[in-house]
């Protein structure tokens, strides 16, 4: 078997049809004989760009990876497409090294992963004699760079690994780490040899950027959880307390949420782990200890809980979301306490605990440099994305990405020097009497509060006391950010502020402030992403997770959710359809591909699949929603009866498997209100002088024990009276 096409290949093996952004430049250089360094972000393809030139070279390609868990997740993923592939490392017992050692010096691999420890070893070593090696890859190639975040100094025998070798293959290195230290480390350390290096945007266009400052965090996590029901989330925290509290909370809340940190006990952290990774729990709350060993593909949201400590941190977190290219957000939800928590966190830090107090007091204000970037990230008021590409050395047209909390909603300049030199003065008056307060104490002043500090201070003295007093303090406080972050004014170690040079041109008068003020507050929204047949994707879903059950990896190792939505908009219904699904390759479609169609050409001819046929309440966010949007198409019955049975009848019209209660409840509730309908002192409904408007009689009735009792009922025209209102009817439930 050998290709000589990369895009044959590609789509044998991998079941795509395109290269994204560097990858045919990088593998061309490959199968040219050259070295190459790939510095692309999280999820852009890095793997294809090693594994598409390993299947065309003759000989294998030996692949370094720090961790067992990628190791494992890689190699799954290959086998189900069909390229023969394994892992060498300690997970594997002393019987199935040996064997997996013979298997490779028998050539029945093109591809073998393992750990860089591994590599020195002498079994290793005598499988290497044995065989023709193309490649060396170094995946995740920042570890050799102390630099970076996650040296490993087994990383630095790559090199005596190779002289080991007796001839030098192709070495190619892959990380999405884009500093140039690192780049130049990666590039001595590993002795590539004039090498490709290609770095591509950073940009990553289908995850969703977010900031929000809600009074209660909490609450804006759960509205986040709500609105991606049953999809994958991490919700990073920066201490294992606050991991712990939300996971309790989110659990009591009925929410599928597991916990991941430093703290738990190993087997804890495992069990923990494969939970989520094999979607038997949604949502992982977890400190930053979770994360290089995780590629799972179907995240679709990273919730930041408190703030990380710099925007690497920020994007590389974040990044997790959307792997598969899917729609996905990235929120962070900000309060100023989590600068003081990162600043403590920075200056209590041990990690540079080995070096002289010089160097350490360096690095510290390196993090601190950091940190305030991180924070301005929070606060910015322009295009997040804009912000992060740029931190990262990436220019972008000034145009807004119209895909973040900053771009979509409309803004409009506002001129606020006049408060500006409110608060300049203020804070100027304060550091006359030899006091510097932070941003609440300075805002209290303004507006003029009245509490056990203004006191004692005796600060209501001041000539810029309750100068701001027709303002609330939230706005102050939005304003004094604004100065901040503008650098009119600066905070000092301890959050108090200060005046800057910047200050004097404005308290003269010289230099106007403006502030882009949002308009209409739009609750973050979530990316809308395409509509599928959510009835036939959870079918699919849970073919997947049966397959996936069967061959024992998770289910995004079967295949992504890109795929299965794919395959609800081609619906393929053979196994030729089935190789244009993105995802799908000959080998994937030959062992899978029968299970979804079947599960395809069910659902097409399970005759009535009109989109109303399957709706289940968790398909929508509101009865008002599922009802509204198709009220048109509502008919009354063609005689009088009870609103119960009438209310059963719309939800059988509209297909929506809900209790009937809700729904005559709530009209119930409203003719009540429009006073069609009485309550009488029993309980029981009767009807007013207005029923008969709204065609309501009341018929009286005895039962076969005798017994006196009556029935409210609607005609048809009442009915149809019912049907106009159903909106009114059914707002905000
Ligand atoms: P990285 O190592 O750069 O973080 P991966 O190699 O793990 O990224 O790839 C991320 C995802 O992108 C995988 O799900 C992979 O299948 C998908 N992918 C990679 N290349 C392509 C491509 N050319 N077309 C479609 N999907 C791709
Ligand atoms: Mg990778
Ligand atoms: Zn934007």
């Amino acid at each position: 078997m050998t290709f000589n096409d990369k895009h044959e290949v590609l789509k044998e093996f991998f079941g795509h049809t395109e290269f994204r952004e560097g990858q045919a430049e990088l593998i061309d250089a490959v199968l040219r004989g050259s070295d190459v360094l790939g510095i692309m972000p999280t999820g852009a393809g890095k793997s294809l760009c090693y594994q598409v030139p390993a299947l065309m070279m003759t000989g294998i390609t030996i692949v370094v990876s720090p961790l067992i868990s990628l190791m494992k997740d890689q190699v799954n993923s290959l086998v189900q497409s069909g390229v023969p592939c394994a892992y060498l490392n300690s997970s594997l017992t002393a019987e199935q090294y040996s064997k997996a050692l013979q298997n490779a010096a028998a050539g029945r691999y093109k591809i073998i992963y393992a750990a860089p420890e591994r590599l020195c070893t002498q079994g290793f070593l005598e499988l290497c004699a044995k065989v023709r090696v193309s490649m060396v890859t170094v995946d995740e190639a920042h570890c050799v760079s102390q630099w970076g975040q996650d040296f490993r100094p087994s990383y630095m025998r790559i090199p005596e690994f190779l002289s080991h070798l007796g001839y030098r293959p192709i070495v190619s290195a892959f990380t999405a780490t884009a500093t140039a230290a690192v780049k130049n480390d990666i590039i001595r350390m590993l002795s590539l040899r004039s090498p490709l290096v290609k770095t591509t945007g950073f940009d990553r266009r289908n995850l969703y950027f977010g900031v929000m400052q809600p009074r209660r965090k909490y609450d804006a996590l759960k509205e986040i959880i709500l609105r991606n029901k049953d999809k994958s989330g991490i919700i990073y925290c920066s201490t294992r307390k606050h991991t712990e509290r939300i996971c309790e909370k989110l659990c009591a809340d009925g929410i599928s949420c597991t916990r991941y940190h430093a703290g738990l006990s190993d087997e804890e952290r495992i069990k923990n782990q494969d939970d989520f990774i094999f979607d038997r729990k949604s949502v992982i709350a977890a400190t930053n200890a979770f994360g290089m060993g995780i590629d799972k593909s179907n995240v679709s949201f990273v919730v930041h809980y408190d703030m990380p400590k710099n925007i690497e941190s920020y994007y590389q977190e974040a990044g997790r979301a959307g792997r598969d290219g899917s729609e996905a957000e990235c929120i962070l939800l900000y309060s100023p306490a989590d600068v003081r928590t990162n600043r403590f966190l920075i200056e209590s830090s041990n990690e540079n605990a080995g070096l002289d107090p010089e160097t350490a007091a360096m690095l510290r204000q390196r993090d601190m440099k950091r940190l305030e970037l991180m924070r301005d990230y929070a606060l910015h008021e322009g295009c997040l994305r804009e912000y992060i590409l740029d931190y990262f050395g990436e220019h972008t047209a000034a145009e807004g990405c119209g895909k973040c909390s900053n771009c979509e909603g409309k803004f409009t300049e506002q001129d606020v020097t006049v408060e500006a030199q409110k608060i300049l003065s203020c804070i100027y008056r304060l550091y006359q009497r030899k006091l510097r307060f932070g941003m609440t104490v300075t805002a209290q002043v303004l507006t003029g509060a009245d509490n056990e500090k203004i006191e004692r201070f005796g600060l209501k003295t001041l000539t810029t006391y309750g100068i701001m007093k027709d303002q609330t303090q939230v706005r102050v406080k939005a304003l004094i950010r604004h100065l901040l972050v503008k650098g009119f004014i600066s905070e000092d170690e301890h959050s108090a502020l200060t005046l800057t040079e910047r200050s004097a041109p404005v308290l003269r008068g010289e230099q106007r402030v403006t502030m882009r003020i949002r308009e209409e507050k739009k609750a973050s929204q979530a990316p809308t992403g395409t509509l599928v047949d959510k009835e036939l994707f959870e079918r699919l879903r849970r073919v997947r997770s049966e397959l996936a059950r069967t061959m024992n990896v998770p289910p995004y190792i079967i295949c992504s959710d890109q795929s299965l939505r794919d395959m609800c908009s081609k619906l393929p219904k053979s196994r030729m359809e089935m190789t244009g699904v993105s995802g799908f390759g000959k080998v994937k479609t030959e062992r899978y591909g029968d299970h979804f169609i079947a599960v395809i050409k069910e659902h097409l001819s399970s005759g009535d699949h009109s989109e109303y046929k399957y709706l289940q309440p968790e398909h929508f966010t509101s009865l008002y929603d599922a009802v509204s949007k198709n009220s048109e198409r509502l008919v009354p019955l063609g005689e009088s009866t009870t609103v119960r049975r009438f209310c059963d009848d719309i939800l059988s019209q509209l297909g929506l498997n809900i209790k009937t209660k809700t729904l005559s409840d709530a009209v119930n509730e409203w003719l009540l209100s429009e006073n069609y309908l009485c309550r009488k002192d029993n309980g029981r409904l009767d009807i007013t002088i207005l029923s008969d408007e709204a065609g309501i009689t009341k018929e009286n009735c005895v039962s076969e024990k005798g017994t006196y009792y009556y029935n409210i009922l609607i005609d048809p025209q009442g009915q149809e009276f019912i049907i106009m209102n159903l909106d009114e009817i059914l707002k905000g439930k």
